[in-house]
């Protein structure tokens, strides 16, 4: 038996990972196939600290990630011999924990401070727990504002959650839904986000190599540069066997028998799909590439089984989907001293901060020292994003995507009232900006129906993976989203091993429960 596996992000990587460890498929019968040049997929890292770090993605995590950790707790560390990735992870967290004392910062520049209930009234807190308890069958295509009243929108709840989890008035019900059942436990913590995981390192060097370094001595392939253009499905009525897979690479094409006994998991799209970079002087180039989604929409074509990537992917979803992320490297520590005096913490204790008064609704987040492996003592990596990247600046009269990393700085230091260090920050720091036309396209208002499931109907070998594929319950921006798919396609087609752990479900968890009624509903 043969397994091919498209896309090499993390959901990739654990598939493979899985397939050995869950179902015991040698290492040497796996491939790989990765469209860019790394494994890693959103999790991407570039740059170095003279020419500016590149890191597209936050991350946020938390101890109920329970697919990723049953993994992680068998991938040794490749910075910490002798330990697991997922012993580093959470010993990381208990020695560094979150304490944000200042999470939200008003357009004075001043910190915002935690409220009572986070300024929920009474009936607010009803509705959340309405929402909660609502069957997804009642939400197929409805949006979030049409549970709340408008005055939810702008409480600091919602300051801290959208800004924190990504989600807009318009965005999906039922997603929020999940949300606040996934993440209940989380809720009386959001201001200080203490229960809110990170992960030792940036996410490649944390989790993408040591995953690469426990596969590849297992003889798995992993081919970089490779794009899977098509799958062909052999003519069986009502039911779909993969029969072929065909690939380019470095310009040649390769056309692969794939045998029924063969298994083929597809990665449907990525959050990261079309990502581009820019640089101090030069705006991201937007592009309009759409390969990481390109399968799936072929596999859509006249089959209902396998969904609507429409919904999540093309022109029309960029507006309620896109963030402009930006990495800023700094030195000679003006901004890391002004920034550690205005939310009374050192580097990388004080989680998120967000700029309540900016129009692109910036936040950002100083990473612990260091981020990077080799990263130079006196060299600050900050990480921040625009949640509303469409909207003119304040100061600097243009949509965010059109900005380049100068102009993004700029607003910055000038909506924190850094005024008088602007120009020495300016010129100790490079910031690169980050176009992601689509991370935030799991949040699209969606039905039931609109992904497929890890094994759509009547499927022999063929799997899907990834954040736009349809497993109960869980949350989709996550890596633990992209692990559970892989591994339920896995378990499913192949009836070996494990099911999948649970999904954790707040609303039957009476800590959970009580802490989330404490705060929202008892006065
Ligand atoms: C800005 C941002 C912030 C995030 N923050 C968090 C967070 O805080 N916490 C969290 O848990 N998660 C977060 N995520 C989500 C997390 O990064 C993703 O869920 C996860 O990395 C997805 O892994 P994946 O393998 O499913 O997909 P991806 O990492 O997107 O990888 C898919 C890969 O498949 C490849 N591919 C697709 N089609 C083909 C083809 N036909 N041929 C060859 N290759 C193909 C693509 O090139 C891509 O590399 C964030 C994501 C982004 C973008």
């Amino acid at each position: 038996m043969k397994a091919h596996i498209v896309g090499g992000g993390f959901g990739g990587l654990a598939a493979a990972a899985y397939l050995i460890r869950n179902a015991e498929v040698s290492g040497q019968d796996i491939t790989i196939y990765e469209a860019h040049e790394r494994m890693g997929g959103s999790l991407s890292l570039g740059g170095n600290a003279e020419t500016g770090y590149i890191l597209p993605c936050g991350a946020i995590f938390d101890a109920k990630f329970r697919c990723t950790f049953d993994l992680l707790a068998e991938i040794p560390s490749t910075s910490s011999p002798g330990v697991s990735v997922k012993e580093e992870f959470f010993a990381f967290n208990v020695q560094y924990p979150f304490d944000d004392r200042a999470h939200i910062v008003d357009r004075n520049g001043r910190v915002v401070p935690h409220g009572p209930h986070f300024g929920l009234s009474l009936r607010d807190g009803f509705h959340l727990a309405r929402l909660s308890l609502t069957p997804e069958a009642w939400l197929d295509g409805r949006q979030i504002k049409e549970f709340f009243s408008p005055s939810f929108f702008t409480t600091e709840f919602w300051w801290l959650w959208s800004t924190l989890m990504g989600s807009l008035p318009q965005h999906s019900a039922m997603e929020l839904r999940r949300y606040i059942n996934r993440a209940l436990l989380l809720f009386p913590n959001l201001s200080d986000m203490r229960n809110i995981l990170r992960a030792p390192l940036n996410q490649y060097e944390a989790l993408i190599e040591p995953l690469v370094a426990w596969l590849r001595p297992r003889g798995v392939n992993l081919l970089t540069r490779t794009f899977v253009r098509d799958i062909g499905l052999a003519p069986t009525p009502g039911r779909i066997t993969v029969h072929r897979l065909e690939y380019e690479r470095d310009g040649a094409e390769t056309s692969v028998a794939v045998g029924p006994e063969d298994l083929v998991l597809v990665t449907t799209g990525s959050e990261a799909a079309d990502l581009a970079v820019g640089s101090m002087t030069e705006p991201p180039r937007q592009r309009n590439g759409g390969r990481s989604w390109a399968l799936w929409k072929r596999l859509a074509e006249g089959r209902t089984e396998f969904g609507k990537p429409e919904l999540f992917f093309g022109p029309a979803r960029i507006p309620d989907s896109r963030w402009v992320s930006f990495t800023l490297t700094t030195k000679e520590g003006e901004f890391i001293k002004r920034m550690s005096a205005l939310t009374d913490s050192e580097p990388g204790s004080g989680g998120l901060v967000t700029l309540k008064g900016s129009s692109w609704v910036l936040s950002l987040s100083i990473h612990h020292h260091p981020k990077v492996i080799g990263q130079p003592g006196g060299t600050n990596i900050v990480w921040g994003y625009g949640l509303h990247p469409e909207r003119n600046g304040d100061f600097v009269r243009k949509p965010m995507a059109a900005c380049t990393g100068a102009e993004i700085l700029q607003e910055l230091l000038r909506q924190l009232r850094f005024d008088d260090q602007l120009d020495a920050i300016m010129k100790s720091s490079i910031c690169i900006p980050c176009d992601l036309p689509y991370v935030n396209n799991i949040w699209m208002p969606r039905n039931r129906t609109d992904r497929p499931r890890p094994v759509p109907e009547g499927s022999t070998n063929l799997g899907l993976m990834g954040q736009y594929v349809e497993v109960e319950r869980d949350v989709a921006f996550t890596i633990e989203y992209s692990a559970r798919t892989a591994w339920e396609a896995i378990q499913i087609l192949l009836k070996r091993g494990p099911a999948p752990p649970p999904v954790y479900q707040g609303q039957y968890d009476p800590k959970a429960l009580f802490g989330a009624l404490k705060v929202f509903l008892c006065r």
